[in-house]
C-alpha cells in the first residue's frame, strides 16, 4: 500500500510505513501516514532561506500572478482531486464545494490582490498622522512580510479548500508555508501539492508538505513563523499553551469548532418565503459534507409556537434525502470522513439526547445506498428537539449531520441562549422584519465572526449559512477559536509586521516611497504633466494661479450645471446660513476652477483622470476671492502594460493663505511617451 510521500527541503521523501487511512465509503485501506523520518527543524529552515528570500523579491502583484496561475492549473486537474475526494465520503457537491471552493480562494485573493495592493513589496497603512506641532515630524505604518514560515495544521473536513485558504494570503504576503493536513484526509491534500510541485509555478521552498503527525515541529518555530490551525477547540488549546508558542509569542491563528446557530424570526410563520428558507438552509447544513462543516448549523432557535412546525418541515426534507455511495447519483449525502469519526458522532448524539429527545432519523441504523454500511462510515441525519436551559445543546458538537431544534420565547433570550455557545464561527437570522434582525444581529455579533441574514430578497443570491466568502472575515471570538482567517486583505496582513515609522515628512517620503506632507517638492523640472513614468518623480510639482473668482462665474456655472442651490444664488439666504458671509462659490466649481489651472492640455502622458479621493472643501471662496492650485505627484503605481497610476495631492489656496480644497487627483499616465505602437489598442 502506498505510503504518503512529504515534500521538505526541495524533495520527496516517504517513511517505511505509516498509519492506515481506510476509504470512508468501502473501508478499503487508501494510503498510509507518517511523518517518520521528517526533519521540521531543517524543513522550517529550508522554508525560511529558500523560499521567503524567493517570494519577498517579488511584487504584491507578481504574487499575485503565481497564486492565480495555481489556481488556473489546479482548475485543470479538478476531476482528479473530485475522485480522491469521493474516497473520503464526499459526493460531488461535496468535493466541489471543497475543491472549487479553495481554487476560489485563491482566485479571488490574486484579483483583490491585484487591484488593491500596488506593485510593490512592502505596503504602506493609511495616512501619515501628524506629530508635531508644524508638521516637522510624523508617523505611518508600514508593512513588511513576516521572515518566517507559515505553518498551516489542518483539519480532515476541507483536504483542499483548509490548505488553499491559508496558501493564498501567505504567497500573496511574501511568505512560505508547510502545510500539515489532517492524516485522515491527507492523500487529498498531498495530489494538490503534488501537482503544484510538478507545475514548477512556484519558487523553491515556496509550499512544503508534511504528511502525518506534528513531532516536533511547533520545538523549531521561532518569533518570525506563524501557526495557522484548524481543528477542534481542544487541540487549539494545546496549540495555543504550547511552550514555544507562548515564549517566542508565535503568531498563532486558531479556526475551531463552534455551535453555530440560526434564528428563525418570530414573523417567519409557516407559509412565509423565510420558514421555508429556514428549513431548506437548516437540511442543506445538516446534509452537505454530511455535516463535517465548523459552520454547520448545531443549535436551531424557534420561536417555541413554531417548533412542531419546523421539526415536521425538517422532517419531510430530510425524509427525501438517499445516503449512500457518493459515486451514486441519487446520493445525496455521503459518509463521515471514518468509522472512529462515525463512533464519535454517535457518542455526541448520545450526550445531546440527554438533553431533549430524537425526533427524526437514528445515529445507529441507516438505510445505504450503493455501499456496504458496515464497511462505510455512513449514518443518518439526525434531528433533535432539545431542552434550551441543558448545557449539551452549547457545548457537544456531534461533527455530522446532527442539528438541535431549541426553542425561544422573545429576542433577549434568544440572544442569550446564542451566547452559550461561547463564540460561534457562523450565525444566521432567517426573518423579513429589519427590526428584529437588527436586534437580534446586534445582539449575536459580540459571540460571531459571521452573520448572514435570510430573507427573500436576498435569498437567491445567498451564498449560504456555511460557505464563509473569502472576501469576508472567517474566523469568530471563544470557543471558535478567536481567529480571524480570510477577510480580504486582513489575512494577507496577518501574515506581515505592522511597523509605526516615525521621521520628517522627508525621511517617510524616501522611506515609503509617497511624498508626504511637509516633505520638498520639485518644482523646477517643469510641468509634471510632461512627464512619463519613466522620468516622474514623487515631489514632483506644478503650482498654478492665481485666478480670481467673479460672480459671473458661479452664476455660469449655477446656470451651466442647474445647481441653483440657495447658496451659490441667494446672498440673504446665504447669508443667514452658519457657514457662509454670502453666496460662495459652489465647490466642484473650485475643483473644476483647480483642473483648468494645473492641467497641462496638450496630448502628452498623462493619458485619464479616472477619479478623486478625500476631497474636502474647507474655507468658502466668495465672489473675488484668488485662487491657486499646488498639485504634488503623491505616489507612483505602475501596472503590467504600458501605463501605470499616479496619485497627486492636490491643495487649492485662497490669496490669504487658507487652504479651500484638498484632494488627491488620480490618474493613468503613460510609462513612455510617445506610446509604444500597438500599446493603445
Ligand atoms: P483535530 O483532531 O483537532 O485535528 C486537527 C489537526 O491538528 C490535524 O491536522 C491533526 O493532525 C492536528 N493535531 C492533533 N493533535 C495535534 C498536536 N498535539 N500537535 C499538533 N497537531 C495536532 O480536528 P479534526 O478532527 O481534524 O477536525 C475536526 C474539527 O475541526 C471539528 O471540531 C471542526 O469543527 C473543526 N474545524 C474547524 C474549522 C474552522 O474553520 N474553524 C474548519 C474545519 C474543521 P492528525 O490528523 O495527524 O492527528
Amino acid at each position: 500500500m502506498a505510503v504518503l510521500r512529504s515534500y521538505v527541503n526541495g524533495r520527496w521523501q516517504a517513511p517505511d510505513d505509516g498509519q492506515p487511512v481506510h476509504d470512508a465509503v468501502t473501508g478499503e485501506e487508501v494510503a498510509r501516514v507518517s511523518s517518520h523520518g521528517v526533519d521540521f527543524a531543517a524543513t522550517l529552515d529550508y522554508g525560511r532561506r529558500t523560499g521567503g528570500p524567493a517570494l519577498r523579491a517579488l511584487t504584491f502583484h507578481q504574487r499575485a500572478a503565481l497564486v492565480k496561475s495555481v489556481g488556473t492549473m489546479l482548475r485543470e486537474h479538478r476531476d482528479e482531486l473530485y475522485a480522491l475526494s469521493a474516497r473520503t465520503g464526499a459526493t460531488l457537491f461535496d468535493s466541489k464545494f471543497d475543491v472549487d471552493g479553495g481554487i476560489g480562494v485563491l482566485l479571488s485573493y490574486a484579483s483583490k490582490a491585484r487591484r488593491e495592493l500596488p506593485d510593490e513589496r512592502c505596503y504602506v497603512e493609511g495616512p501619515p498622522e501628524r506629530l508635531g506641532k508644524t508638521g516637522l515630524f510624523a508617523g505611518r505604518h508600514v508593512l513588511t512580510p513576516m521572515l518566517g514560515v507559515a505553518v498551516q495544521v489542518n483539519a480532515f473536513n476541507f483536504p483542499v479548500w483548509g490548505p488553499l485558504e491559508k496558501l493564498a494570503p501567505a504567497l500573496i504576503a511574501g511568505v512560505p508555508s508547510l502545510i500539515k493536513p489532517a492524516s485522515l484526509t491527507a492523500y487529498v491534500t498531498a495530489a494538490m501539492v503534488e501537482l503544484i510541485v510538478d507545475s514548477g509555478l512556484l519558487p523553491a521552498g515556496a509550499v512544503q508538505l508534511a504528511c502525518g503527525g506534528a513531532g516536533d515541529l511547533l520545538d523549531h518555530l521561532t518569533e518570525q513563523d506563524m501557526l495557522g490551525f484548524t481543528g477542534s477547540a481542544a487541540t487549539a488549546r494545546r496549540l495555543r499553551a504550547h511552550p514555544v508558542v507562548v515564549g517566542r509569542a508565535v503568531r498563532f491563528n486558531a479556526e475551531a469548532d463552534s455551535l453555530n446557530c440560526s434564528v428563525l424570526g418570530q414573523d417567519a410563520v409557516p407559509g412565509t418565503p423565510e420558514f421555508d428558507l429556514y428549513v431548506k438552509q437548516l437540511v442543506t447544513e445538516m446534509t452537505v459534507k454530511a455535516g463535517q462543516k465548523c459552520t454547520a448549523i448545531r443549535r436551531a432557535f424557534v420561536p417555541a409556537g413554531q417548533v412542531d412546525a419546523v421539526i415536521e418541515a425538517v422532517g419531510a426534507r430530510l425524509a427525501k434525502v438517499v445516503v449512500g455511495n457518493p459515486a451514486d447519483e441519487s446520493v445525496r449525502m455521503g459518509a463521515l470522513a471514518g468509522l472512529e469519526q462515525r463512533e464519535e458522532v454517535r457518542r455526541g448524539v448520545k450526550a445531546l439526547a440527554n438533553a431533549g429527545r430524537l425526533v427524526w432519523g437514528d445515529p445507529d441504523h441507516v438505510e445505504v445506498s450503493g455501499a456496504d454500511d458496515e464497511r462505510g462510515a455512513f449514518i443518518s441525519p439526525v434531528l433533535l428537539a432539545g431542552d434550551a436551559d441543558r448545557p449539551e445543546p452549547h457545548e457537544v458538537e456531534a461533527f455530522g449531520p446532527v442539528s438541535t431544534v431549541l426553542p425561544y420565547e422573545s429576542v433577549a433570550e434568544v440572544i442569550e441562549l446564542a451566547a452559550r455557545g461561547r463564540g460561534s464561527l457562523a450565525g444566521s437570522v432567517v426573518t423579513a422584519d429589519a427590526d428584529f434582525a437588527r436586534e437580534v444581529v446586534l445582539g449575536l455579533a459580540p459571540w460571531h465572526g459571521r452573520i448572514l441574514v435570510l430573507d427573500r430578497e436576498g435569498a437567491p443570491e445567498s451564498t449560504g449559512h456555511g460557505a464563509p466568502p473569502p472576501v469576508l472575515v472567517h474566523g469568530g471570538p471563544g470557543r471558535a477559536g478567536g481567529g480571524e482567517e480570510l477577510g480580504g486583505l486582513r489575512s494577507v496582513f496577518h501574515h506581515m509586521q505592522r511597523t509605526a515609522v516615525q521621521g520628517s515628512p522627508g525621511m517617510l517620503t524616501a522611506i515609503t516611497g509617497r511624498w508626504t506632507s511637509g516633505a520638498e517638492r520639485d518644482t523646477a523640472g517643469g510641468h509634471p504633466f510632461r512627464k512619463s513614468l519613466a522620468d516622474l518623480r514623487v515631489g514632483d510639482t506644478v503650482v498654478a494661479g492665481p485666478r480670481a473668482v467673479t460672480l459671473a462665474d458661479i452664476e455660469h456655472f449655477a446656470e451651466f450645471t442647474k445647481d441653483t442651490f440657495y447658496a451659490h444664488m441667494d446672498e440673504a439666504a446665504a447669508a443667514a446660513n452658519p457657514f457662509f458671509e454670502g453666496r460662495v462659490a459652489h465647490g466642484y466649481l473650485v475643483v473644476s476652477l483647480a483642473a483648468g489651472l494645473f492641467v497641462d492640455p496638450d496630448p502628452g502622458p498623462v493619458l485619464a483622470n479616472y477619479g478623486i479621493d478625500d476631497l474636502r472643501f474647507l474655507t468658502p471662496v466668495y465672489p473675488g476671492d484668488e485662487l491657486k492650485v499646488t498639485l504634488t505627484c503623491k505616489q507612483i503605481s505602475p501596472r503590467d502594460g504600458a501605463y501605470g497610476e499616479v496619485r497627486w495631492d492636490t491643495e487649492v489656496t485662497k490669496q490669504d493663505g487658507s487652504v479651500a480644497a484638498r484632494y488627491d487627483v488620480l490618474t493613468m499616465v503613460a510609462k513612455q511617451w510617445p506610446l509604444a505602437e500597438g500599446s493603445t489598442s
